[in-house]
C-alpha cells in the first residue's frame, strides 16, 4: 500500500469535522431529551460481537449477512463481526445480563455501525444510528407510542419533509403460509429472477421483495401481498395501531411492499422516508420483533424497536439550515510581555475556577499585540482581557469590550471575576439595544 493510500480514510468511512459537529450534537441532544421524557434509558454495548449472533438474529439470506458484514478472525481464532445493526447486541446484553425475568425495558443507544455496502450519497460503510428498543410490551399501544415518539422528534427538529410508511408482516406462522404462495409466484417467473433472487428463492423468498435491483421491480410489484394473508390477531393488532395513529393525528401510508431488510421482524414494520434525500430516502425504520428474543435463547418476550440514520437526519437538518451557533469564547485573553506570559496561565486557570460557566480562550504562543487582537476579533469573543507587564506591575489587567466601540478599563486582578460578569452584561445590553449579535447565544452568564 502506498503512503498516500495509507493516510486516506477508508472508503465509505467519514470524518465529522468541527464545522459539521453542531448538527450532530443538536440531533443527539434533542433525541436524548425526548427519549428520557418517554422513559428510555441509555445502554452502551460493544461494537464487536460474535459473528454467530448476527447470523442468527438478522437471518442468513439477508443482504447484510450475505455480503455486508465486516467479519474477521481475532488472535484467539474467534470469528467476530463489527456490528452491522444494534438490536442484536442489545438483545444479547439484555438476555446475558439476566434482565428479562418478566421485566420490561425501554432502552436506547447510539454509535457507529458497519456495512460493506456500495458507498454513495446517504450510504456509507461506517454510519451512525440512534437505536431505540422497547422490550416486554405486547400490545399495539407500544407500537403507537413508539411511532408517536418519532413523529415528535421530527417536530422538535422542525423537519417537515418526512412521511411515514406502515405495514404488518403478521406472525411467523402467517408468514410461512405466505412464503409458500410467494415462492410459487416467483418460481413461475424464474427466468426473470437475478442471481441473488434465485438463491433467495431457495433460502427465503420474502427477501426477494427487498431487492434493490431496478430490473426486478416490476416482478416484485406484481407479487401477491402479505397484508391479505394476515392472521386474525395480527390484523387486530394492526387495526388498533392504525386507529391509535389516526386519533393522534399521525399520518401514514400503508405500504404492503414494506418488508424491511432484516429477518427478525414480525407484525408492525414502519419506515420514515424523505423526498429530500434522493434515492437513499429512509431516515428512520423499525418494527416489532416478537420472536427474536426467544430465537436467541431468552425467554419468549415481545419487543419492538427502530433505528434512526444519523447521517441522513443530519443532512435534512443541514438542508433546513438549522445550523446551531458554534460556541464562541466569552473572553479572549491577550498576553503582552514576559511577566504576563509567565503569569497568564495561572490567572486564567483561577478565573476558570471562579467562573465555570464562561468560556475563556488564552492566546497561547503569544505573538505581537496587533495580531493577538485580530485573533481575538476572529474568535467571536465578547470581551478581551489584556494582561500586559505594565498593568501586572500594578496588580491589574485591562478589560476591553470587542463588539462595541468602547475603550479599555483597568481592573485589579482580585476583582476580575465580578468585573468580567459586569462587562459582559453591559456589552450584551448595549449590543442588544443597538441590534447587534451579542444576544445570539441567548445564554445566561450570571452564574
Ligand atoms: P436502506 O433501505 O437505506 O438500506 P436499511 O433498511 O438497510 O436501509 P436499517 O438497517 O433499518 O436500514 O437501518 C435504519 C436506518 O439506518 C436507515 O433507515 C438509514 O437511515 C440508516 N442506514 C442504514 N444503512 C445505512 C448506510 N449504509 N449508510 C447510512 N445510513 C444507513
Ligand atoms: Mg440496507
Amino acid at each position: 500500500m502506498s503512503l498516500t493510500a495509507q493516510i486516506q480514510a477508508v472508503r465509505g468511512m467519514n470524518d465529522v469535522l468541527p464545522a459539521e459537529i453542531g448538527l450532530w450534537q443538536r440531533l443527539e441532544a434533542v433525541a436524548r431529551e425526548l427519549l428520557e421524557a418517554y422513559g428510555y434509558s441509555e445502554i452502551r454495548v460493544p461494537v464487536v460481537e460474535h459473528t454467530e449472533l448476527f447470523k442468527r438474529a438478522i437471518g442468513e439470506y439477508t443482504d447484510v449477512v450475505e455480503k455486508e458484514m465486516y467479519t474477521f478472525v481475532d488472535q484467539g481464532g474467534e470469528s467476530l463481526t463489527l456490528r452491522p445493526e444494534a438490536t442484536a447486541g442489545i438483545v444479547r446484553a439484555v438476555i446475558g445480563n439476566g434482565m428479562l425475568r418478566g421485566q420490561r425495558h425501554k432502552l436506547w443507544c447510539t454509535g457507529p455501525l458497519f456495512r460493506h455496502e456500495k458507498p454513495q450519497k446517504g450510504r456509507f460503510r461506517q454510519f451512525h444510528q440512534i437505536d431505540v428498543e422497547a422490550i416486554g410490551f405486547a400490545g399495539p399501544d407500544l407500537d403507537a407510542e413508539l411511532i408517536a415518539l418519532t413523529a415528535r422528534l421530527w417536530r422538535r427538529l422542525e423537519l417537515s419533509r418526512v412521511s411515514l410508511q406502515l405495514n404488518s408482516l403478521g406472525t411467523a406462522d402467517a408468514r410461512r403460509a405466505y412464503r409458500v404462495r410467494l415462492a410459487d409466484y416467483f418460481k413461475a417467473h424464474e427466468p426473470r429472477l437475478d442471481a441473488d433472487s434465485r438463491r433467495r428463492l431457495q433460502g427465503n423468498p420474502l427477501r426477494i421483495l427487498d431487492s434493490k435491483n431496478p430490473d426486478m421491480q416490476e416482478l416484485v410489484a406484481n407479487a401477491p401481498v402479505l397484508t391479505e394473508h394476515l392472521d386474525a390477531e395480527s390484523r387486530a393488532h394492526f387495526d388498533a395501531l392504525c386507529a391509535a395513529l389516526d386519533s393522534l393525528g399521525v399520518r401514514y401510508r400503508i405500504n404492503p411492499r414494506l418488508v424491511r431488510g432484516l429477518d427478525y421482524y414480525s407484525r408492525t414494520v414502519f419506515e420514515w422516508v424523505s423526498d429530500a434525500l434522493g434515492s437513499q430516502d429512509a431516515v428512520c425504520a423499525g418494527g416489532r420483533y416478537d420472536g427474536l428474543i426467544g430465537q436467541l435463547g431468552g425467554e419468549a418476550t415481545p419487543a419492538m424497536g427502530f433505528a434512526l440514520g444519523v447521517e441522513r437526519t443530519v443532512e435534512l437538518l443541514r438542508q433546513a439550515s438549522r445550523q446551531p451557533d458554534v460556541p464562541h469564547p466569552h473572553v479572549y485573553v491577550i498576553v503582552n510581555g514576559e511577566r504576563a506570559a509567565a503569569q497568564s496561565l495561572k490567572v486564567v486557570e483561577s478565573l476558570r475556577d471562579a467562573l465555570p460557566q464562561l468560556r475563556f480562550e488564552l492566546s497561547l504562543g503569544g505573538g505581537n499585540f496587533k495580531s493577538q487582537f485580530r485573533r481575538a476579533d476572529r474568535s467571536g469573543a465578547e470581551l478581551a482581557l489584556v494582561m500586559g507587564d505594565e498593568e501586572l506591575g500594578r496588580g491589574a489587567a485591562a478589560l476591553k469590550p470587542l463588539r462595541q466601540d468602547a475603550g479599555q478599563s483597568e481592573c485589579p486582578l482580585g476583582e476580575l471575576p465580578e468585573r468580567i460578569l459586569a462587562a459582559l452584561a453591559a456589552e450584551r445590553g448595549a449590543t442588544h439595544t443597538s441590534g447587534g449579535t451579542g444576544e445570539a447565544t441567548g445564554e445566561s452568564i450570571g452564574g
